[in-house]
């Protein structure tokens, strides 16, 4: 953890340049939880992008968590979601400071996502809607693959009701629908969850959207978890293969 008074936090990057001033204030108390939380996380996530403070901030958020109350911590992952989601974005470089920051705390933040999932179910059920669908986000973000919450994150522009994608042959679409059957689209079949097991991705993040009552995202997931077949070349692949391609030959 670095200290918020060294002197390389002048020179990283968040959206409003002070994330530390926040976070200090955070830290003392002397915002109101839920305030600070939102202006420090907001500072760092800002339109979906990296900013290099997050790993920076993320051992500092790792401590505050151990203090509060479990509803607070449902707060914290779901706002953090989208900041560390972004690092499959501009992926670190292994073994650098920024790097080892941004594990420790993933590694101080993870055991709390788990407990909350696996032992706080009634307090995530009672968060607002927005909170439980992006609390789901940041689970996914802190524990399974980055880039998929970040995909998710990026289809809430059309309300998860369309998505891009790409094959190698050249073909692309940037509105393939998921609200309607496709033939482009074949779902996978998700097994039902046992509201404990965090191993099977799709499974847990599919088991944990229908625990919470979500009815946006969980519709889409056997598709985005499922394959693409190209309607140029017939090529079948995973559907995040395509969302990924889409966006690198942009
Ligand atoms: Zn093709």
């Amino acid at each position: 953890m670095v200290d918020l008074n060294a002197s390389i936090w002048e020179e990283l990057d968040s959206a409003g340049r002070d994330v530390h001033k926040w976070l200090r204030r955070l830290l003392a108390g002397e915002e109101e939880f839920r305030e600070g939380m939102e202006i420090v996380a907001e500072d760092i996530s800002h339109q979906l992008s990296w900013y290099s403070a997050t790993s920076y901030v993320l051992p500092h958020l790792a401590a505050l968590c151990k203090r509060l109350s479990p509803e607070n911590q449902v707060f914290l992952i779901a706002q953090m979601g989208a900041a560390v989601a972004a690092e499959s974005v501009s992926p670190l470089e292994e073994n650098t400071e920024a790097w080892r920051e941004f594990q420790e705390g993933l590694t101080g933040l993870r055991p709390v996502v788990v407990d909350l999932i696996q032992n706080h179910m009634d307090t995530l059920k009672a968060a607002p809607e927005e909170d439980r669908q992006m609390f789901v986000i940041g689970a996914l973000a802190f524990l399974g693959d980055r880039k998929h919450a970040y995909n998710l994150l990026d289809l809430s522009g059309s309300c998860w009701e369309e998505c891009p994608g790409a094959c190698t042959c050249g073909w692309n679409d940037e509105c393939i629908p998921l609200s309607e059957e496709t033939e482009f689209l074949k779902p996978v079949r998700i097994a039902p969850w046992d509201g404990k097991s965090l191993t099977d991705e799709a499974v847990w993040v599919s088991g944990l959207f229908s625990c919470l009552g979500d009815d946006l995202i969980l519709p889409v997931l056997p598709l985005v978890y499922g394959d693409g077949v190209c309607p140029e070349c017939g090529k079948r692949e995973s559907y995040w293969a395509w969302h990924n391609r889409f966006f690198q030959e942009e």
